[in-house]
C-alpha cells in the first residue's frame, strides 16, 4: 500500500518539478500564472493535471488546441513515481527517506533543465542544499550535519581541481560551474568518497551516449550534469559505498 502512495506522491512531485525546471529556465515565476498550454494559453482544469492519467487520456495533446505535450512530461512523472517508491523500499520511514526524496527531486529538476535548456539552476541547488542541511540538523543533530557539510566542501574542492586540470588539458572550459556546485550537493548526501565515484560512473554512462550523439551531429555540447545526477541517484538507491566496491575488487 505504501508503495502505491509513494508512487502517486512521486508522480505528483515529478509533474511539479518539470514545471519548476521549465519556468525557472525561462526566468518565470513558479506560482503564477497557473498551469496552461504554452501554445493556446488554455488554463488547465484539475482533471487535466492528474499525473500520467491525464497525459494518457488526452493522448499527449492539449484538449483545446491539440498541440503535442512533450513525452518528457509523462516520462518524468513515471520515473519520479518509481524513484519515490524505490526510496521508500530502501529507507522505509526514516530521516534518510526524507533526505533521499529531496535529493532525488532536486536532481530530477537538474536533469530536466540541463537536458532541455543546457543549464543547471543555481537557485535549485542552493534551495536543495539549504533544505537538506536544515532537515539533517533537525533530524540527525549538529555533529552529523557538520560531517555532511565537510564532505560537501571536499567534493566541491575536488571537482574544482578537476576543472582546472581539465581546462588546462583541453584549452577550453571542460566542466561547467553547475557541475562543480552539483558536487557540493552530492557530498552532502552521499558523502565525499561516493561523490568522487559518481564522476567515474557518470563518465562510464556518458561515454557511449556521447559517442552516438557526436557521431550523429558533430560539434555538439553534451551536458554532463544529467549523467552525474543519474550516477548519484544510482549510488543513493543501491546503497553502494567504498567498502563494498573495494571488497568487490579484492574478491575478483
Ligand atoms: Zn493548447
Amino acid at each position: 500500500m505504501y508503495y502505491v502512495i509513494f508512487f502517486i506522491f512521486g508522480s505528483l512531485i515529478g509533474s511539479f518539478l518539470h514545471v519548476v525546471a521549465t519556468r525557472l529556465a525561462h526566468n518565470e515565476s513558479i506560482i503564477y500564472p497557473s498551469s496552461h498550454c504554452p501554445i493556446c494559453n488554455h488554463k488547465l482544469k484539475w482533471y487535466e493535471l492528474i499525473p500520467i492519467v491525464s497525459y494518457l487520456i488526452q493522448r499527449g495533446r492539449c484538449r483545446e488546441c491539440e498541440a503535442h505535450i512533450p513525452i518528457s512530461y509523462l516520462i518524468i512523472e513515471i520515473v519520479t513515481g518509481i524513484l519515490f517508491a524505490v526510496c521508500y523500499n530502501e529507507f522505509s520511514l526514516s530521516s534518510k527517506l526524507v533526505i533521499s526524496l529531496i535529493f532525488v527531486s532536486i536532481l530530477i529538476t537538474v536533469i530536466v533543465s540541463d537536458i532541455e535548456y543546457m543549464i543547471i539552476l543555481d537557485e535549485v541547488l542552493m534551495f536543495g542544499s539549504v533544505l537538506i542541511i536544515i532537515i539533517s540538523f533537525i533530524l540527525e543533530g549538529l555533529d552529523s550535519t557538520t560531517l555532511h557539510v565537510v564532505d560537501a566542501a571536499f567534493a566541491f574542492a575536488a571537482m574544482y581541481a578537476l576543472k582546472i586540470i581539465g581546462d588546462f588539458l583541453f584549452k577550453k572550459e571542460s566542466l561547467g560551474g553547475g557541475d562543480i556546485k552539483l558536487m557540493f550537493f552530492f557530498g552532502l548526501v552521499i558523502g565525499f568518497d561516493m561523490a568522487v565515484v559518481s564522476i567515474f560512473i557518470a563518465t562510464f554512462i556518458a561515454f557511449p551516449i556521447a559517442l552516438v550523439i557526436l557521431f550523429m551531429k558533430k560539434d555538439n555540447m553534451i551536458p554532463f550534469g544529467p549523467f552525474l545526477s543519474m550516477a548519484a541517484i544510482l549510488i543513493l538507491i543501491s546503497k553502494i559505498n567504498l567498502d563494498s566496491i573495494i571488497n568487490f575488487i579484492a574478491n575478483k
